[in-house]
């Protein structure tokens, strides 16, 4: 059996290394069936262990750990229930994606990598509060079908089926965002992968790519 509460802790521990969170901020999930092993709200990811790791249920139960469960676990409940295909979420407050979230209200994928792991564009969740269904629903509609989602003058979300992915998919983001703002900054015009590509690479992606 799978040992769901390490693979989180691993992934706070890559998430902290890649400097994608500051502080306690920022929150990781995986979902086996109808349960949710999420980070607590709050707490060091250096000291995290596998037993700082709440068992939610779709409701917001503890069904195991002694700590308060992340105060966002009705987005990660939202997005498991809008997103069959999604096994794992990574909520991160990174620096460009933080600066698009108060510059742009979608972020176009101009590196392949992102049109592969992110989808076409990068939408920007309309603001709500922190821990409110209202933000849960908006980060829900504006993910679609895609792999990340920026929340409004807030943060990052990357979505998928492994660790592995969401925190390549969170890096990949950042790099796409950045891209976009430099080359904004360069003044010239910005060169956009053709809107007809840009179905295929994702779709391609998801079916062929990762093995
Ligand atoms: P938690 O520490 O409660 O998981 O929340 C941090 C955060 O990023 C809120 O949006
Ligand atoms: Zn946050």
């Amino acid at each position: 059996m799978m040992n769901f509460k390490k693979l989180v802790v691993e992934a706070c521990k890559e998430m902290i290394g890649e400097e994608l969170v500051k502080g306690t901020w920022g929150n990781v999930s995986i979902r086996e069936l109808n349960k949710i092993f999420i980070t607590p709200s709050g707490y060091s990811y250096e000291k995290m262990t596998e037993r700082d790791i709440s068992v939610i249920d779709f409701e917001g139960n503890i069904l195991e750990g002694d700590r308060n469960p992340s105060s966002e676990w009705k987005m990660h409940v939202a997005i498991y229930k809008a997103r069959e295909d999604v096994d794992v979420i990574l909520h991160t407050h990174p620096i460009y994606s933080s600066i698009a979230s108060v510059a742009f209200k979608t972020v176009p994928s101009l590196i392949e990598d992102s049109a592969m792991i992110c989808g076409p564009e990068i939408k920007v969740a309309e603001y709500a509060d922190p821990g409110s269904w209202e933000l849960a629903n908006n980060v829900a509609k504006a993910l679609e079908d895609n792999g990340a989602a920026i929340l409004s003058n807030h943060g990052l979300v990357n979505v998928g089926k492994r660790f592995s992915e969401v925190l390549t998919g969170a890096k990949v983001t950042e790099k796409n965002v950045q891209v976009y703002i430099e080359a904004l900054k360069l003044g010239g015009e910005i060169s956009y992968i053709p809107e007809d590509k840009l179905p295929l690479l994702r779709k391609n992606y998801r079916e062929n790519y990762l093995q």
